[in-house]
């Protein structure tokens, strides 16, 4: 019954070096067949992370349990080779010198010979690569080889894997898919998966469930559309996307903008506060061009610009403006093409539903 425990528990890791933490009282659940991303910025600590998960970095405190069992604390270590954890890195690193099959098959140390090749065979099968089973790396494509490091990491069965950055090498399109068939495979396998990546949109695309690190430390834990939706900071929001931020000063539970009022409940007057709110939230108001910043129902008040640049991105266009209440930058994505001339001036609104108010920091 290894359902009933996560897969793989840690427990307020820690880790510093030379007195500075780098990992700070991390804690996480993943669930069997489940895909966790860690999400953050260079150098927030997420490599260390999966050092220690890994076995090859000792945590100066906290624990780590596989289905409920102790693997590591502070006095008790079960070696790397003994984890049941496999491993993808950028760098995968195949043997240039050892056939695909005994790649595939390196990590594999119990059973037969026939069970061995029978197990090299089903993978290779399952990677679509089995043709390939006498070539060598060299003779396989940057793709294919990154598969066949699949396959190796996946032989042995592994109930955790760990992956860093593993798609970054590959070009864009080719990475899509070898992103979603290896998600596929793993699912498949029943295999808890943690994946360090500092890219947002990777960690959309494939997690179930994301960790967003920040200084050593998981700010933020869940559902892409939750973590995304319902960012906890101004530095969250801006993480995902481009964010705009207007500072305003509450009154009366009310922060006034060139914008209009906005709700900022039980927040005390004379606070500072930021308006955050992602380009694809402003709205240009083409009706209200000449007649001024009349409030609108849904989207307040209307505020004059006028366009400094205008970029076209493939699906959006991305259009700057210089605000007339104090000259700053507004970003305004429109969906497909809207290339505005420089010095054109526009009235935009924002939609307030789509808006974060944070304390100012
Ligand atoms: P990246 O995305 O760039 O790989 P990361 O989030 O994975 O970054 P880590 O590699 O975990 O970050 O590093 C976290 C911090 O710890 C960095 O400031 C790094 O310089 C430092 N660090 C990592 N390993 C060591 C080490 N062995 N000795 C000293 N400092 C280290």
């Amino acid at each position: 019954m290894t359902d009933t425990y996560p897969r793989l528990e840690i427990k307020n890791l820690k880790r510093a070096y030379g007195g500075r933490a780098v990992v700070d009282d991390v804690s996480l659940n993943i669930m069997p067949g489940q895909v966790t991303c860690l999400l953050g910025p260079s150098g927030c600590g997420k490599s260390t992370t999966l050092r220690m998960i890994a076995g090859v970095e000792i945590q100066d405190s906290g624990s780590i349990h596989v289905d409920g069992k102790l693997i590591c604390d502070t006095v008790f270590n079960v070696p790397p080779e003994r984890r049941e954890i496999g491993l993808m890195f950028q760098d995968f690193a195949l043997f240039p010198h050892l056939s695909v099959a005994d790649n595939v098959g390196f990590g594999l140390k119990t059973g037969t010979k026939a069970e061995r090749h029978a197990r090299i065979k089903e993978l290779l099968e399952r990677v679509d690569l089995l043709r390939f089973i006498d070539g060598y790396p060299h003779q396989l494509s940057g793709g294919e080889q990154q598969r066949v490091a699949l396959a190796r990491a996946l032989a042995p069965r592994p109930k955790i894997m760990l992956m860093d950055e593993p798609f970054s090498g590959l070009d864009n399109r080719l990475r899509d898919d070898i992103r979603d068939e290896t998600l596929g495979i793993l699912k498949e396998e029943g295999t808890a998966v943690l994946l360090v990546t500092h890219e947002p949109e990777e960690a959309m695309r494939m997690a179930d469930e994301i960790a967003l690190m920040r200084d050593g430390k998981i700010v933020q834990q869940g559902a892409p559309y939750n973590v995304y939706t319902r960012p906890i900071d101004r530095a969250s929001v801006a993480f995902f996307s481009d964010a705009n931020v207007l500072r305003a000063e509450v009154s009366g539970a009310l922060a006034q903008t060139p914008f209009g009022r906005f709700l900022a409940p039980g927040v005390p007057d004379g606070t500072k506060v930021d308006i955050v709110f992602r380009p694809q939230h402003v709205r240009i108001d083409f009706d209200r061009a000449g007649k001024g910043p009349l409030p609108t129902a849904t989207d307040g008040t209307a505020a004059r610009g006028v366009v400094s640049r205008a970029r076209f991105m493939g699906n959006e266009s991305l259009v700057e403006f210089v605000m007339d209440y104090d000259g700053s930058i507004l970003r305004v994505t429109v969906p497909n093409v809207f290339l505005p001339q420089p010095g054109a001036v526009m009235w935009l609104t924002i939609r307030r539903d789509k808006c974060f108010v944070f304390q100012a920091t």
